[in-house]
């Protein structure tokens, strides 16, 4: 049982016997990228998780490193959050776009690396938030002002 609760497994999705497996809302998994325990409770986690624990129990070298993820939708909000940031981990927060008319994308940064965001009322952004997430991990920095710009492409903001 992993501290916090929840069932601790590795990477692999594995827990510490090596016939027991867990996945979705129960498992409590070492993410990789991330390098920290996480139990990411929510609906992409379960649908993912599953085909990755089955690949490990046959054999297959599996790092289960999706970027974490969920969807909501409130009223007319719509929203999609990637990443991780709980509070304490991030010193700046980024709007792209208008809070007021409620279409916007929030990032949270440590560092100028983009450790999360949020996508409230826009769309096909995902793909490209979780990019900058990902190259975030390995210390890529971003430049606030270019990720707040709309009219940059979110795929240009790390080019010079
Ligand atoms: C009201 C609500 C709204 C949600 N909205 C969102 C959302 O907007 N976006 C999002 O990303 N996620 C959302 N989620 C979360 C998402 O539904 C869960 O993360 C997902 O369903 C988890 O899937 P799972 O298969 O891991 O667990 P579950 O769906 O909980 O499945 C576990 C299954 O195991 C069964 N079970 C338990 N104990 C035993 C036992 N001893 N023996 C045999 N079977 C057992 C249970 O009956 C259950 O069927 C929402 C959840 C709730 C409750």
């Amino acid at each position: 049982r992993a501290h916090g609760g929840g069932v601790a497994v590795d990477a692999s999705l594995r827990t510490s016997d090596p016939d027991v497996f867990a996945a979705g809302d129960v498992a409590a998994a070492h993410h990789p990228l991330l390098d920290t325990r996480l139990r990411v409770e929510h609906w992409a986690n379960a649908l993912n998780g599953g085909p990755a624990a089955a690949r490990a129990m046959l054999g297959q070298e599996t790092a289960y490193d999706r970027v974490p993820y969920f969807f909501s939708d409130q009223y007319d909000l719509g929203l999609e959050y990637s990443g991780w940031a709980p509070p304490g981990s991030y010193d700046q927060v980024v709007l792209r776009g208008d809070a007021g008319k409620r279409e916007f994308i929030a990032f949270w940064l440590r560092e100028r690396r983009v450790l999360a965001g949020m996508n409230v009322n826009v769309w096909d952004v995902t793909e490209a938030i979780q990019d900058l997430i990902r190259a975030g991990t390995k210390g890529v920095q971003v430049d606030p002002d270019r990720l707040a710009d709309p009219s940059i492409p979110l795929g240009d903001v790390t080019r010079p």
